[in-house]
């Protein structure tokens, strides 16, 4: 540990020099200040941490907008840096959020440009984590965390190269930690994660056990070392020590080291100083320690904290000579620790649970934030799936950059990676931020839509005829679309983004009582008509819908492609195709919903569940379901039992479940659905196809009534016989599962102060519950992120909607009240999808779902009058992108033609490809077994000719990563079992010609060649926010 030889504090100023710096003109670890291995080095890490949208929008915060807000300008920051930087070479910044970057960098010309280049070249200035933003790491899904940071990483390669590339991640500020992020990390070719947040008992433990830092297993069931990343908990959250904060919006003293002048203080920093070093470095395990001096958008002048810091350089270090103190200090990177802890030579403590939920005291739970604003998560996750079909549609259709293409679908992933920040869909922004988010992801599908017409006038024509073009109706789920309540006849075109032939049930605002549907081949689709509800007709944000009836049918779609719709309204009578709903009212008998798969019994009286039966297995379990209501704690926050409900943390104080007050039934023979209010504002649709093997939970929230002054968080339960013992299963970021155990935490003694908000999890995709000795499985998968848990043995709940009336005390400054369109409270719908069954064939379901459903196909309008004959002579009616429809267990994560210039020796356009492997280990006795696909012959409209294989965030060959090597404690990871697990090997792709195989849970970026190839398109995409 450390050496300290007693402090002597008379310091002489005669002969003193700043530290020697051996200068190394290359980037990465070589380009590190030196350390001194027979002392305490103290790696001063000169950060800002820019949040991309909190109290003010991304672009208030670049400008320096609104400071009555919040002082804050990012432009000033960078401005100020690269001066400081450039006056010395021995100074060290690191710069994280790339939309903050890029908006700065586009406006310097180059002259400047060359000297930034040249100071991330020597290593001065680094670029961490070099995400979009610093992504949220519990509403986020992983397509579009993946995507946030190919997209920073892209700038960075483009405008930087090699020296540009990020090392380390770096989330010091979101309010609890995934164990999927980690493995992603790694999967980036990270070198180490760093963070500032996590529970309070979990920190104290850590410091006691010198276990701050530690070896994440990301992926310990799955994909082993390979998601293994070298963990550190900073010691301060991303603060200073205290007393040493030099930004010129802190009050701590500076550092005034002329004895002629008056309160002369360096005797008096530097014992301070050197006592916040050995406080710090006896809770960490080697002679380095690292310190954050930064914070929220400080160094707006960067001078006043360079010039302290060179003083406390200068001062402390000086002590090495005159009082042989063995502590030196430098101005380092998060990296150049990093690189210091690795020769340190140790081993590391492991883990392979999550950092979640995160709690900063007693009773203050960040758990209310995982469902906070769930009308924005939702669109979110809705507006990924429009990201995805917009980037598939341009490379499939092989568009040029004749209409803007490129720069078109980079607003939508520019928004896309605005709104991941961890005050974006994490829900914790003032309310008028919050707007700024969904205008973003309005404007980018706007966008995109334009690239979409394009590529459907190329997929779609099949002759001189020009397509007429597809209209988008966003208001689907609350029944309202301009094009099919306003015409008698039209064309549906579905997109399917998947790469399997995938069917779905549609429902489609009309105002007629019957229609004929013609599928793609001119041959008719049964249909239902189902009545528009009182209950929707009342949402505001219909603005005048006239829709009166929905038009329920079922589509199927080829892998990657489109098919075809033609509907029109019909004046004659109803034929057989053409059913409507009979609407009763339940009265006193129970009532049995029915399909193919299961049975559904509900209570007469009610309308609440009572028990389900899998037809497969003839297994029954007794189920009810209700809506309930935890009224949020009012408080002041001076105190842990104080803490109020708010933006981020929830704190019921109490529970109210609602009685269901009445149930209709609407019978048909394609879907019959029971609608249930448990209040005027509180109703449930359970919803049962034809054919398909879960029940649908359609829950309409809102306004929630504020009038009795009382905050209320609303949740949808499930309460089974399920013997569960404690356990619930829940998805990290759409990926994998983890284990959950109600009141512990696998690696401390937990003292649980808030059985409710304590217990809760991020649910992205999906949440079970396992009645082991009956080889039960109850799960639940979700379109949105929310916050869930399983309060008692055999219960599900999630959160679906909350309003508080309280400020947490954490920042934001405001109540988490959503007012709406009419500003009496926001109404928010959205859906579950439960499913019961047999453990051993659960996950067949779980997984392939939970894919269709976070891709789900895009209904696409156009206004037509043409016959089919005529429409189907001009147009093709139904097209797939794939020759083959891809193996049942993977999923084509990516399809995208590659921005910049293509990695590695090629002239022409590449393509970027992600293939992943969507099952875990052991989950299914088939689909969990590895897989290989034949990816030269595979898509219709090109072939490829050569692949290169790439890290996962797509800036660097894989042949050509090398990451840093770490000893851990269990070296070996080990299976359910707990027998030692050998990782399958990764089969190295040699050519395109190869199958590429796939383990579970693997995903394999590749950057591929077409035969013939294409001419580049513009690569400067980098000019547009909107
Ligand atoms: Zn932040």
């Amino acid at each position: 540990m450390i050496l300290f030889h007693g402090f002597v504090f008379f310091l002489s100023l005669i002969g003193c020099h700043a530290i020697p710096v051996e200068r190394n003109a290359e980037c990465g670890y070589g380009s590190c200040n030196p350390v001194k291995d027979d002392m305490i080095n103290v790696h001063l890490v000169p950060h800002t941490h820019d949040d991309v949208g909190w109290l003010k929008t991304v672009d208030q915060y670049y400008y320096g907008a609104r400071n009555i807000i919040q002082n804050a300008g990012v432009q000033y920051v960078l401005d100020s840096v690269i001066q400081e930087l450039a006056g010395d070479p021995s100074k060290r910044f690191i710069y994280v959020e790339i939309a903050f970057f890029a908006r700065w960098w586009r406006e310097q010309d180059e002259s400047m440009q060359t000297l930034v280049k040249g100071l991330v070249n020597n290593g001065q200035l680094e670029f961490i984590l070099g995400g979009w933003c610093m992504n949220d790491e519990a509403s986020t899904h992983y397509n579009a965390i993946i995507d946030q940071h190919s997209l920073g990483f892209e700038f960075l390669r483009q405008n930087f190269g090699e020296c540009g590339r990020p090392r380390i991640g770096w989330q010091i500020d979101p309010f609890g930690h995934s164990r999927e992020q980690a493995s992603l990390f790694a999967q980036f070719g990270f070198d180490g994660l760093y963070f500032g947040r996590l529970d309070y008992q979990d920190k104290d433990t850590r410091l006691n056990q010198t276990t701050m830092e530690m070896i994440w297993h990301g992926s310990p069931d799955n994909l082993g070392s390979k998601a293994d990343l070298f963990t550190g908990v900073l010691p301060n959250l991303y603060q200073p020590p205290d007393g040493f904060c030099f930004d010129i919006f802190c009050d701590d003293e500076p550092i005034r080291d002329d004895p002629r002048l008056h309160d002369y203080n360096v005797d008096e920093k530097v014992y301070d100083f050197l006592s916040a070093v050995q406080d710090q470095a006896k809770h960490y395990k080697t002679n380095h320690i690292i310190m954050t001096m930064g914070s929220d958008f400080q160094y707006q002048n960067a001078h006043h904290w360079y010039k302290n810091m060179d003083k406390l350089i200068k001062y402390t270090n000086m002590m090495q000579t005159t009082n042989n103190m063995k502590v030196n200090v430098l101005y380092s990177t998060p990296s150049c620790y990093t690189y210091q802890l690795n020769r340190a030579d140790k081993t590391w403590p492991t883990k392979k649970d999550d950092f979640f939920p995160y709690a900063h005291r007693d009773h203050s739970f960040w758990s209310g934030y995982f469902s906070s604003r769930a009308a924005l998560k939702g669109y979110e996750r809705e507006t990924n799936t429009f990201l995805q079909a917009c980037k598939q549609l341009d490379a499939l259709a092989m568009l040029t950059d004749m209409h803007n293409n490129t720069l078109n679908i980079q607003v939508l992933r520019e928004a896309m990676g605005v709104v991941q920040h961890h005050d974006g869909v994490s829900g914790t922004e003032k309310q008028e931020v919050a707007y700024d988010y969904a205008m973003r992801l309005a404007n980018g599908r706007t966008a995109c839509q334009k690239v979409m017409n394009d590529a459907f006038a190329k997929l779609i024509q099949k002759g001189s005829e020009g397509f007429m073009g597809v209209a988008f109706c966003d208001l689907l789920n609350i029944s309202a679309c301009e094009v099919t309540q306003n015409n008698k006849q039209f064309v549906m075109v579905v997109y399917n983004p998947v790469g399997h032939t995938v069917s779905r049930w549609l429902r489609l605002p009309v105002i007629g009582e019957a229609y004929t549907v013609m599928g793609p081949d001119n041959s008719p689709v049964q249909t239902q008509i189902v009545p528009v509800t009182k209950r929707t007709m009342q949402i505001p944000e219909r603005n005048g819908a006239i829709a009166t009836n929905e038009l329920v049918f079922k589509v199927s779609i080829p892998a990657l492609g489109f098919s075809t719709y033609f509907i029109k309204m019909s004046n004659s009578k109803p034929t057989k195709e053409m059913q409507q709903s009979r609407m009763e009212k339940i009265q006193g008998k129970d009532f049995i919903m029915k399909n193919e798969h299961m049975a559904l019994t509900l209570d007469g009286n009610t309308g609440k569940w009572k028990s389900l039966k899998d037809l497969h297995s003839g297994i029954e379990i007794n189920v009810t379901n209700d809506m309930a209501v935890y009224y949020g704690m009012p408080g002041n926050c001076s105190r842990g039992d104080f803490q109020p409900s708010g933006a981020y943390i929830f704190r019921p104080n109490g529970t109210a479940p609602s009685g269901p007050s009445s149930a209709m039934l609407i019978k048909g023979p394609l879907v019959t659905e029971v609608h249930t209010s448990f209040s005027s504002w509180a109703t449930l649709v359970t919803r049962m196809y034809t054919g398909e093997p879960y029940t649908e939970v359609e829950w309409t929230v809102g306004p929630i009534p504020i009038d009795d002054n009382l905050g209320k968080e609303v949740v949808v339960r499930f309460m089974t016989d399920l013997k569960t013992n404690s356990m619930f299963y829940t998805d990290a970021n759409g990926r994998e599962i983890i284990t959950r155990k109600r009141d512990y935490r696998e690696t401390w003694t937990f003292n649980q102060t808030e059985p409710v908000a304590g217990n809760y999890a991020p649910v992205n995709s999906r949440i079970y519950i396992k009645d082991d000795n009956k080889g039960l499985q109850f799960t639940v998968l979700n379109d949105r992120s929310q916050g869930g848990s399983s309060i008692q043995d055999g219960e599900v709940e999630l959160m679906v909607h909350r309003r508080t009336l309280y400020d947490d005390c954490l920042g934001v400054g405001e109540p988490m009240n959503e007012t709406g369109s009419d500003h009496n409270g926001l109404i928010i719908r959205g859906k579950m999808f439960v499913h019961s069954g047999t453990t051993d064939t659960a996950a067949q379901f779980h997984r392939d779902f939970a894919l269709r459903q976070y891709m789900a196909p895009l209904p696409m309008f156009a206004v037509t009058d043409m016959k089919y004959s005529d429409y189907s002579t001009y147009f093709r009616t139904m097209w797939s992108g794939l020759k083959q429809e891809l193996p049942p267990n993977v999923h084509l994560l990516t399809l995208e033609q590659f921005g910049g210039p293509p990695i590695g020796p090629v002239d022409t356009q590449t393509y970027l490809i992600r293939l992943e492997h969507f099952y875990e280990k052991g989950e299914d006795a088939e689909l969990s077994q590895p897989v290989s696909v034949n990816i030269q012959d595979l898509f219709v409209p090109f072939s490829i000719v050569g692949a290169e294989e790439l890290t996962l965030g797509a800036n660097l060959a894989l042949s050509d990563l090398n990451r840093l090597q770490w000893q851990a404690k269990d070296q070996y990871v080990r299976d359910k079992e707990d027998k030692i697990y050998k990782v399958e090997k990764r089969v190295p792709l040699s050519s395109a010609l190869d199958p590429v195989m796939l383990n579970p849970m693997e995903i394999r970026t590749l950057q591929v060649t077409l035969r013939g190839g294409f001419p580049q398109r513009k690569e400067n995409k980098f000019d547009v926010f909107s």
